[in-house]
Parts: structure tokens; C-alpha cells; sequence
């Protein structure tokens, strides 16, 4: 076998590849989680991954590519992981692709300012390939925080290129480049050899004879041995995937591997203890050229800590994280009220104009078009698109920062306590944009268990989608008639303020009722990464969140509004029997829709809204319009007159309010969760126990309130 020295490691012959000479190069990109990776992804691309500072947000490879002097570059975005000894879903993920892709060369992101750590995926990396570049980023933070890393001696002590970035404003992106391509071109096919303790090696002389004969010379087979040597299941899976055979089946390798844990037993070394001394001696490693590149003239985490005593102590953690809310969504409601009008008014006088327009057309196509999508949409479109372009942006600005972790962190201890997984916190914040989101982002939960509690209540979070139907609710119903402005949007606030903390509780106690029923077990433990605090770019946080969030949101809305519109009007005007079909389907649903706070039409308007949960409030105000109450429903004072001539009180609105909150997922969230569970059953409970839980609650509500004799 072919040997090359770098300064103080050395590298063995990978395997070859024919694809050299090809102008189309494909590059991983690996790193620890939040290092900048999607950042890096993003500016080489021109894509749109999302980033965001908090570690696990990308949980499958993404792909973009680039050109550069003439090639085409296919960038392959991993998950972030901090080890190939993989225990997670997404490690599982990068180490399969590192392991097994087709690519020409990895390109490691990692973070100046943490690079110990970091220089711990790059040596199991190097292990694996050496046409690797190490790209090393956030060196703008590096220098804030008085780290200096000495590059050239990294690149020595590594014997890789390595090239300083700052990847979000755009510093050292060429030289990336130019490294990249020089690493396609100048494949090196070796990998790096790192000697382990003298009996892990001795074991894995026994068996790496047999593991070259079957696995040939793709891979390391020294690395091979030592993940067969710690019974790695999930990895020999994948790596029996990749032969297509099972090596298990091979009566030497069998034997040998026998011999090889009878020495190691002999020892007093078991599969875990081989494990701990890779890591062992990985870390080892990595804390000897850190120490030898990077010098650090202060504690630079001093800042963070500070700020993380305040932000996540047991005392002012969760009053802040409450107070962090109400302030958002004070901001949201306050702020979203005029434009609203503004934009509903103009939205209003166009369709007076297209009534015009569609004069001439019989009345039955202006009506559906005009009276049925079109108001629907401008409805839609008015009441959703000012309270996001404020929220979504604020969401996008704490996520930045790096203040999500920390909810995690806070949220921890009672998560435990319903036997769920801390993870669940970041998941529930997803939740908040789009349901179906925070149930992709399920994937970041490792215990399929815990994953499955997060995917079953995530529905308990009120996506944006909730948001209008709440907020108009509580302004007609609850603070119409208090005249201070201010003081009614505080209490606005108040009052959605207490209603997502109902659906956090009920996240809590549906999830501890599951993991003692259907989905019985322990909490599993996890490392929970608190990033550094960073100063979040806010021009660029507002164009992502306005564009990637917000016009993403509300495209999707329009998109069911219109056709959504287009049939309850057809609904509420073809007659059956002299009445209309939406009359019938509302008559027939009053009675139960009665003894739980609510009315044929209100429950109408949820079971037609399932396609989007935005477009439930333009339903019942459609049916009540159509009845020929009023016409327009243009300010607050007007849609209450509207519903108030209709029956409504306040407790029809806080029954209304509470079986939005809780009620069956949205369409896309139920295909999310079937995508994501493969399981009809576990769609089905996420469908019913919401939905159980606002029935109950609402019919516990309606009629304590009747026999309290409240209404
Ligand atoms: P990933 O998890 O590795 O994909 O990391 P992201 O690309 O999502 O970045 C994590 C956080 O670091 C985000 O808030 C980025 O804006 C920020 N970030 C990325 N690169 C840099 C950089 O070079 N300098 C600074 N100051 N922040 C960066």
C-alpha cells in the first residue's frame, strides 16, 4: 500500500475514481452543527437553505450547485454532526454519505472560534478521505473574541488546505473556491492512519485482512474493521447495503472477528470500551493541534455565560421566554391592525370595480369569481399578510441570536417530566410559522418514541395560519369596547398570550399521557449545544423571513383560499330542496356544533377549512354574508355586528378560539406527518387527539359557562 507523510499523521491510498477528468465535480459539505455550513451552502449556490443559529436544522443532504472557471459544482449540504460514530439520525445520514457518496472531495466547514471541538469530525473525516479542504469560518467572531488560529500550521499539522472564511459576509468565498477546485483535480485518494491503543490495533490486524477482501479498497479498512469491532449494527447495515452482501456471511471474517473480541475480552475491553478509546484517542488528537494553532487570549465564552445565567436560570428563564413572547406578539397585533385595514379597504374598493368589470357576465360566473374567490383571497390576503411580515421577522431575529436553544434548555426539565424529549421545545418553535415544519423538523428528535410525541402534538402550537381567526376573536369579542388603545392591544396580547401557553400545557399533558399509554417509555438523554450569542444580520433576516416565510405562507394560503372560496360559494348558492347545500351541511352540524360552544356554521368552517387553517374565518363569514345579513365585513366593529346578528357571543368566540387551537391538523401537516411516520395509524392519532382534546375542552367550557348561567 501506497504512503505519504504529512507532518505528523499519516495517509494510506484511497480508492481511485474515474471520474477525474469530468468538468462536472461534486463537493460534501460537512460540518459540526451551526458552524455556518448552510451560510457557506447558500453563498456558493445563490440557494436559499434555510440557516439559523441553533444546531440540527438541516436533517437531509441538500443540493445546489455553482460554476466556477468553467466547472459545474454540485455542492452537497450534509446535517451537521459533531462525530461519524454515529448515535443520531443525521450523523447516520453524513457518515453514510462520507462514507459511501460519489463525490470528489468534502469540503469541512468548521468554527474558529470552537475548533477543538470541530477538529474532531475532521480527523474522522480525514480517516475516511483526504481530498478534503477545511474551510475555517466565523473568523470575523474568532477575531471579536481574540482567537488566533494559525492557519498555515493547521494545514501543515492536518496536511489539507485550509482556508479562513466569513462566510456571511462573503470573506475568503473565493480562495474556497479555487481550494475546491484544486482539491477535484488533485485527488490525493489516501486517508489519514491514526494509530489507537496497542490492543485495539492488534484486533484490528485479525480482521482487516478479510474486510479488504470483501470490501475492496473503497474504504479505509482499517476504519471498517474498527466500527465491526465495536458491533456498529446500523453502519454494517449500510455498508452491506453498499457491497450488496451481508459480510456477516463470510465464515473467516466470522471467525476472525471472533478471535479479534476474544483478545480484546481478554483485556477487559467489551465493544463499548473500544469505542471510548477511539474516542479517547480522537480527542487526544484534536487537543494537540489546537493547542498548537490556535491561540486564545481570554475566555471568550465569558459574554455568553453571563447572559445564559440570566436567559436560562431556574428563576428568570421562563418568566423572560414569557415576557419574550408576549412582547412579539404585542409587536404583531399593535403593528398589524392599521395596515390590515389599509390593505383590506383597497383590496374592497377593487372588487367594487370588478363587479363592474363583470357586468356584462351572467351572474353566476361573476359571483363565483368575484363573490366567492376573490373575496376569499382578499380576506385572506388582508387579515394574514400584515401580522406575518411582522412576526415572522421577530421569530427570524430571536432565532438568529441563538435564544431557541435556550428555550430548549428552559423547556427541558418539564419535557422530561412528561417523559418527552427537551428537543421537542425547538420543534414546538417551529411549530409556530407552519405546523408542517415543526413536524419535518421532528426528524432532529433521535428516539423514534419521542419523536413520535413530538409529531402527535405539535398541532398544539397555533401556526400562522391560527393566528388571524385568534387575534380578530379576541379584538372584537374581548377588547372592542375598551377605548385606550394601548391598553387594548396589552390586553389582546394577554389574552393570546394565555392561549399558546394552553396549548404548551397541552403539549405537556398530552405527551406525558401518551409515553403512559400508546408510546410508553423513558425520556432518553441528549447533549444540548447552547450556541454563542450572535448579532443577527437584520436586513438579511427581514428579506429571508419576508420572502422565505412569510410570501411562502401566504402563497400556500392563497392557493387553497382560491379554490377553497370557488366551491363554499357554489355550496351556499346551488339549492338542494329549496335551500342551500352549505345551509343543509350547517343544519345538520348545529346541534353538536351547540353543545360545544359553537354553531352548524362555525363547525362547517373548520371541516371546509382543513385544507388551510387561514381560510376558516372567510368561510363563516361567507355564509353568514350569504344569508343576506350584510355585505361587507370590512373593520372589527362591523365583522362583530356581523356575528353578534348571527348568535355569537363571547362565548361563542372563546369556543371558536379554543377548537382553533385545538382541532385536526391542516392538510399539508396530516401528508407531513403520514411522510414522516409512514404510518396510518399514528396519522390518524395526531388527526384525533387534537381534535378529541378541543371537543372535550370546549363542550367542558360552553356548558360551565350555560350552567353558571355566564351568557
Ligand atoms: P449550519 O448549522 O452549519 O448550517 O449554520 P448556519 O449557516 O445556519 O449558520 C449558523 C449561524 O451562524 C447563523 O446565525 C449565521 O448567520 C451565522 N454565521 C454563519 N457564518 C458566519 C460568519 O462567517 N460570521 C458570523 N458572524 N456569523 C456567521
Amino acid at each position: 500500500m501506497e504512503e505519504n507523510k504529512a507532518k505528523n499523521h499519516t495517509y494510506y491510498k484511497r480508492f481511485d475514481t474515474s471520474k477525474d477528468a469530468s468538468s462536472h465535480k461534486i463537493v460534501g459539505l460537512a460540518g459540526n452543527p451551526n458552524v455556518g455550513k448552510s451560510t457557506v451552502f447558500n453563498a456558493l449556490t445563490g440557494l436559499n437553505q434555510h440557516t439559523g443559529n441553533w444546531p440540527g436544522k438541516t436533517v437531509s443532504n441538500a443540493q445546489g450547485q455553482y460554476m466556477f472557471d468553467g466547472d459545474t459544482y454540485t455542492l452537497v449540504d450534509m446535517p451537521g454532526t459533531y462525530s461519524l460514530l454515529a448515535s443520531s439520525q443525521e450523523e447516520e445520514v453524513a457518515r453514510d454519505y462520507i462514507c459511501f457518496g460519489n463525490y470528489d472531495m468534502i469540503c469541512i466547514v468548521a468554527d474558529a472560534t470552537c475548533l477543538e471541538r470541530n477538529l474532531n469530525l475532521v480527523l474522522q473525516i480525514l480517516e475516511i478521505t483526504s481530498d478534503v479542504v477545511l474551510c475555517v469560518n466565523l473568523m470575523d467572531e474568532a477575531k471579536k473574541k481574540n482567537i488566533r488560529v494559525d492557519l498555515k500550521k493547521l494545514s501543515d499539522m492536518l496536511g489539507i488546505k485550509v482556508i479562513a472564511t466569513s462566510a456571511r459576509s462573503g470573506k475568503g468565498l473565493d480562495e474556497l473556491k479555487h481550494a475546491i477546485k484544486n482539491a477535484c483535480y488533485n485527488k490525493k485518494h489516501s486517508y489519514l492512519d491514526i494509530s489507537y491503543d496497542e490492543n485495539t490495533e492488534n484486533a484490528v490486524k485479525l480482521i482487516e485482512n478479510d474486510v479488504r477482501r470483501l470490501a475492496g479498497e473503497h474504504i479505509n479498512t482499517k476504519w471498517l474493521s474498527l466500527r465491526i469491532l465495536e458491533d456498529d449494527n446500523a453502519f454494517t447495515l449500510s455498508l452491506n447495503n453498499f457491497l450488496g452482501f451481508d459480510i456477516y456471511k463470510d465464515d473467516a471474517l466470522c471467525e476472525n472477528i471472533f478471535l479479534a473480541k476474544k483478545l480484546l475480552n481478554r483485556k477487559g475491553i467489551n465493544k463499548e470500551r473500544v469505542r471510548d478509546l477511539i474516542v479517547s484517542k480522537i480527542i487526544e488528537e484534536s487537543e494537540k493541534i489546537y493547542k498548537e494553532c490556535v491561540i486564545c487570549h481570554k475566555d471568550s465564552t465569558l459574554r455568553d455565560r453571563r447572559i445564559d445565567n440570566i436567559l436560562t436560570s431556574k428563576k428568570t428563564g421562563i418568566p423572560i421566554m414569557i415576557l419574550m413572547m408576549f412582547v412579539i406578539f404585542w409587536l404583531t397585533i399593535s403593528g398589524a391592525n392599521y395596515p390590515s385595514q389599509l390593505i383590506y379597504d383597497f383590496l374592497f374598493k377593487i372588487e367594487g370595480r370588478l363587479y363592474v368589470i363583470f357586468s356584462g357576465a351572467p351572474p353566476l360566473i361573476s359571483g363565483m369569481l368575484i363573490g366567492g374567490v376573490y373575496r376569499t383571497v382578499a380576506w385572506v390576503v388582508s387579515v394574514m399578510l400584515p401580522p406575518m411580515a411582522i412576526f415572522f421577522p421577530l421569530f427570524t431575529l430571536l432565532e438568529d441570536l441563538g435564544y431557541l436553544p435556550r428555550i430548549a434548555f428552559n423547556m427541558d426539565k418539564y419535557f422530561k417530566k412528561a417523559h418527552a424529549h427537551g428537543k421537542q421545545a425547538l420543534t414546538m418553535c417551529m411549530g409556530f410559522g407552519c405546523n408542517a415544519c415543526g413536524v419535518t423538523g421532528c426528524r432532529i428528535i433521535d428516539s423514534p418514541r419521542e419523536r413520535l410525541i413530538a409529531i402527535i402534538t405539535n398541532s398544539f402550537v397555533p401556526c400562522n395560519g391560527k393566528f388571524p381567526t385568534l387575534i380578530s376573536l379576541i379584538t372584537m369579542f374581548f377588547t372592542l369596547t375598551i377605548a385606550n388603545s394601548f391598553l387594548s392591544s396589552v390586553v389582546s396580547t394577554l389574552m393570546l398570550t394565555g392561549v399558546v401557553v394552553l396549548g404548551i400545557f397541552m403539549t405537556f399533558l398530552v405527551s406525558y399521557l401518551l409515553s403512559v399509554t400508546f408510546l410508553k417509555g423513558e425520556p432518553s438523554s441528549f447533549a444540548l449545544e447552547l450556541p454563542p450569542y450572535r448579532a443577527p444580520q437584520v436586513g438579511k433576516v427581514i428579506v429571508r423571513s419576508v420572502f422565505d416565510r412569510t410570501l411562502f405562507v401566504l402563497g400556500r394560503a392563497i392557493s387553497t383560499a382560491a379554490p377553497a372560496g370557488l366551491i363554499i360559494w357554489l355550496m351556499a348558492n346551488v339549492n338542494f330542496q329549496g335551500t342551500s347545500i352549505l345551509a343543509h351541511f350547517n343544519a345538520f352540524l348545529d346541534p353538536f356544533a351547540r353543545l360545544i360552544g359553537l354553531d352548524g356554521v362555525i363547525l362547517t368552517a373548520f371541516i371546509l377549512g382543513i385544507p388551510a387553517n387561514e381560510i376558516v374565518m372567510p368561510i363563516i363569514i361567507m355564509s353568514y354574508t350569504l344569508a343576506g345579513t350584510i355585505t361587507e365585513a370590512g373593520s372589527s366593529l362591523e365583522l362583530f355586528n356581523l356575528l353578534s346578528a348571527n348568535g355569537w357571543s363571547w362565548l361563542t368566540a372563546l369556543c371558536c378560539m379554543l377548537f382553533s387551537l385545538m382541532h385536526w391538523p391542516c392538510a399539508t401537516t396530516c401528508i407531513t406527518i403520514y411522510k414522516e411516520t409512514h404510518s396510518l395509524k399514528w396519522s390518524a392519532l395526531s388527526f384525533i387527539i387534537p381534535t378529541l382534546c378541543g371537543i372535550i375542552i370546549c363542550f367542558i367550557v360552553a356548558n360551565a359557562a350555560r350552567i353558571l348561567s355566564l351568557v
